[in-house]
C-alpha cells in the first residue's frame, strides 16, 4: 500500500460512498445540494434568456407594459433563484462539516486504539497521516467533494441544455466550441499536472522551513540553541531553504503565466470563429436580433460548461483518491484481536504466569532478529529483573510480554495460553505499568492517577498518592488533587519534578491495581536518593503480584526473585544476584563497574 499504488475505489464508488454516509448521518447534505443545483441551473437559464426574451418582446412590437412585465418577471425570478441559492449555500456548511468531523473522529479513534505494532511501522503512520489529511479542513476531500459534486451536476445539466441549443443552429459551431474548450482544458490540465508532480518538492521545502521554525521556537531546545550558538546555524538553514523555495515559486508562477496566455488564445479563436459565423448568418437574414444575442451568449457559455465538467471531473478524481486512502485506512484489518478475541476477566487475587516460548522477533522492515529463540518462564507471583546493556533487547521483551508486539516466531503465553487469542484490550487490563516515556496528560492530578475524566474514586486516588509518597506535596498545592498539570495547556498548572512525576506514575499504576506489574527502567532521570526511595515503593507495590522489572542500576534488582541478563538477543545469564556475582560473567563485571561509579559518587557527596 506504499507509494503510488492504485486507489482501491474509483471516483464513482467514492461519490456513492459519501452520498450513502450523508444519507445515514446528515441527509440534509443531499436535499440542500439538490436545491443548490436547481437554483443555479435556474439562474443560468434566466441569465441566458433574459436579454433575448426582452429583445424579442421589443421586436414583436408588444406594448411597453408587456416589455416591462417581462422585465419584472425575469427580475423577480432571478431574485428568487439567487436568494434560494444564497440561503441554501449558507446552510449547506453545517451538515458537510458535521460529516467531515465524524469521519475525522473515526480516524482518530482508529489510530488511538490500533494495534501497538502498527505504531512502529512507518508505512502505517504515513497511511494514517494521509487519511487524516482528507478531513483536516473545509478544503479537504471529505468536505470539498460536496462542492465538486454540486458544481459538476450544475455544469452537466447546463451543458445538456446548451448542447440542444447550439446543435439547433449549426454543428460547425458546436465542433469549434468543443475543440476550443478541449484545448483550454488540456492547457489547464498540463499546468495542474506540473503542480501535482512538483507537489512533493513544494511540500519538502515547506516542511523543512516549518521544521526549522518549530525548532527555533521550541522551549525545550532553547537552552541548547543558546549554549551551542545554534541560532546562527538555524538562520543559515532557514535562508538557504527560503531561497530554494522562492526559486521554486518563481518557476511555478512562470508556468501559470504561460498557461493563462495560451488559454486566452484558445478563447479568442473560439469566439472569433463562432461570432463571425453568427454575424454572417444574421446579416444574411437567417437569424433575428434576439436569436443572435441568445446564440452569442450560448457560444461563450457552452465552452464554460465543457471545461467546467472536465475540470470538476479532475478535481473529483483527486478528491476521490484522498477519500479512497481514508476508506482503505478505516477498513485496514487489525493484526491484534480486539472485540473478536476471547474475553479475559481479571481474577482478583489470582497470580498469573507468563512465558516466552521459543520467541524470535524482528522489527518491521528490519532484516535481523532482535531476539532469537528466547525461552523465559515467569512463575505466578515471581518478581523478575531484566538487565543488560543498551540495545540488548530488554524493552523488546517487555513489549512482547505486555502484548504490544506479537513475536515473529514462537509464542507469548499467559497461564499457558497464547495471548493472541484474547481480546487484547482485556489483556492490557491485567497490566499496571510504569514506562520510560510517560504519558502525563493535560488534566488534573486526580484524572491522571485514575486515567479517566469520568469516574474518579477520590478516596482511592488519595490512598494511592499516599502509598506513592506524594500526598504531602499534592496536599500542599492550593487545589490539591484537582491541580492541573501541563503549563502548555493550563496557565495555572503545577510543574512536577522528575521524582514527583515518577511517584505520580507509581500512584497511577497502583490505582489500576493490575495483577501483573511492569516497570521499564522507570528511574532513569532520578538522583540516587529519590531513586532508592522509589525502589522501596516498588518493592511494596509488587508484593503478591507477578512483576517484571527492567533496571539499569543492578543494585536495585535485589528485591527481585530472579535476574536475567540479556545479551545479543538472548538470555545470557540467569539467577539471583548472589548466583550471578558468583558466576563471574557479564553481570558480575557490570556490577563491579557500577559499584565503583557509585562509590565515587557517594564519596563526592560526602566531600561536598
Ligand atoms: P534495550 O531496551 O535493551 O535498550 P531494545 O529492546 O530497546 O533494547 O532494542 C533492541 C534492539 O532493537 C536495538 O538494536 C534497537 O535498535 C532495535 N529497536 C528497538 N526499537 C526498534 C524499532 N521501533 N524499530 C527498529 N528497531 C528497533
Amino acid at each position: 500500500m506504499k507509494g503510488k499504488t492504485k486507489p482501491r475505489y474509483n471516483a464513482a464508488q467514492n461519490s456513492i460512498y459519501m452520498i450513502r454516509r450523508a444519507w445515514q448521518t446528515v441527509p440534509s447534505i443531499l436535499t440542500i445540494a439538490v436545491g443548490i443545483i436547481l437554483s443555479w441551473v435556474a439562474i443560468n437559464l434566466l441569465e441566458l434568456f433574459v436579454v433575448p426574451a426582452i429583445l424579442a418582446a421589443i421586436e414583436d412590437a408588444d406594448s411597453t407594459a408587456a416589455v416591462v412585465r417581462r422585465i419584472v418577471a425575469f427580475t423577480a425570478a432571478m431574485i428568487l433563484a439567487y436568494s434560494a441559492q444564497a440561503y441554501l449555500s449558507l446552510n449547506a456548511l453545517f451538515g458537510r462539516v458535521h460529516l467531515r468531523i465524524q469521519i475525522s473522529t473515526e480516524l482518530h479513534h482508529k489510530f488511538c486504539t490500533t494495534s501497538y505494532s502498527n505504531l512502529l511501522d512507518t508505512a502505517y503512520i504515513e497511511r494514517s497521516e494521509k487519511a487524516q489529511k482528507s478531513t483536516r479542513g473545509n478544503q479537504e476531500a471529505t468536505e470539498a467533494i460536496w462542492k465538486t459534486l454540486t458544481v459538476l451536476s450544475i455544469h452537466v445539466i447546463s451543458f445538456a441544455i446548451y448542447l440542444l441549443l447550439l446543435a439547433s443552429i449549426d454543428p460547425l459551431i458546436l465542433v469549434v466550441t468543443v475543440l476550443a474548450a478541449a484545448a483550454s482544458y488540456w492547457i489547464g490540465r498540463t499546468i495542474r499536472q506540473w503542480r501535482y508532480r512538483h507537489r512533493d518538492e513544494e511540500a519538502a521545502y515547506q516542511h523543512k522551513l516549518s521544521y526549522i521554525n518549530q525548532r527555533a521556537r521550541n522551549r525545550e531546545l532553547a537552552k541548547d540553541v543558546r549554549i551551542f550558538g545554534l541560532g546562527d546555524w538555524l538562520r543559515e538553514l532557514w535562508e538557504q531553504y527560503l531561497t530554494l523555495y522562492r526559486d521554486f515559486c518563481a518557476k511555478s508562477e512562470k508556468m501559470n503565466l504561460l498557461a493563462d496566455a495560451a488559454d486566452i488564445f484558445a478563447t479568442l479563436l473560439r469566439n472569433g470563429v463562432a461570432y463571425f459565423y453568427l454575424i454572417h448568418i444574421t446579416t444574411a437574414g437567417r437569424l433575428s436580433a434576439s436569436e443572435f444575442v441568445l446564440y452569442f451568449a450560448a457560444v461563450s457559455g457552452f465552452g464554460k460548461w465543457t471545461t467546467g465538467i472536465l475540470n470538476n471531473l479532475e478535481i473529483l478524481n483527486r478528491q476521490s483518491m484522498d477519500i479512497s486512502v481514508t476508506r482503505e485506512y478505516l477498513e485496514e484489518p487489525e493484526p491484534f484481536r480486539f472485540e473478536d478475541g476471547k474475553r479475559l476477566e481479571v481474577q482478583p487475587g489470582h497470580r498469573y504466569s507468563l512465558e516466552l516460548r521459543d520467541v524470535s522477533f524482528h522489527y518491521p522492515n528490519a532484516s535481523e532478529d532482535v531476539l532469537s529463540h528466547v525461552n523465559l518462564k515467569i512463575q505466578p507471583g515471581e518478581k523478575l529483573a531484566i538487565v543488560g546493556l543498551n540495545g540488548a533487547g530488554k524493552t523488546t521483551i517487555i513489549r512482547l510480554l505486555c502484548g504490544f508486539l506479537d513475536p515473529t516466531g514462537g509464542q507469548v503465553l499467559l497461564d499457558g495460553e497464547d495471548i493472541r487469542q484474547y481480546n487484547r484490550r482485556d489483556y492490557y487490563r491485567l497490566i499496571s505499568a510504569v514506562f520510560q516515556q510517560f504519558s502525563i496528560l493535560a488534566g488534573s492530578i486526580a484524572e491522571n492517577v485514575a486515567q479517566s475524566m469520568g469516574e474518579v474514586d477520590q478516596q482511592r486516588v488519595q490512598q494511592c498518592l499516599n502509598q506513592a509518597g506524594l500526598s504531602e506535596k499534592i496536599n500542599a498545592l492550593p487545589k490539591g488533587v484537582d491541580t492541573r498539570l501541563n503549563r502548555k495547556v493550563y496557565e495555572d498548572a503545577a510543574e512536577l519534578s522528575g521524582g514527583e512525576t515518577q511517584r505520580l506514575l507509581l500512584a497511577r499504576a497502583l490505582y489500576k491495581a493490575g495483577p501483573i506489574i511492569v516497570l521499564d527502567e522507570p528511574t532513569a532521570a532520578l538522583d540516587a536518593i529519590t531513586e532508592s526511595n522509589i525502589y522501596q515503593k516498588y518493592h511494596e507495590m509488587t508484593a503478591g503480584c507477578t512483576a517484571i522489572y527492567i533496571s539499569h542500576r543492578l543494585a536495585s534488582t535485589r528485591f527481585c526473585d530472579r535476574i536475567i541478563l540479556v545479551e545479543n538477543g538472548a538470555i545470557a545469564e540467569e539467577g539471583t544476584h548472589e548466583e550471578l556475582i558468583a558466576l563471574g560473567g557479564s553481570y558480575a563485571h557490570l556490577f563491579a563497574v557500577q559499584s565503583k561509579y557509585y562509590r565515587e559518587e557517594a564519596a563526592q557527596h560526602e566531600e561536598a
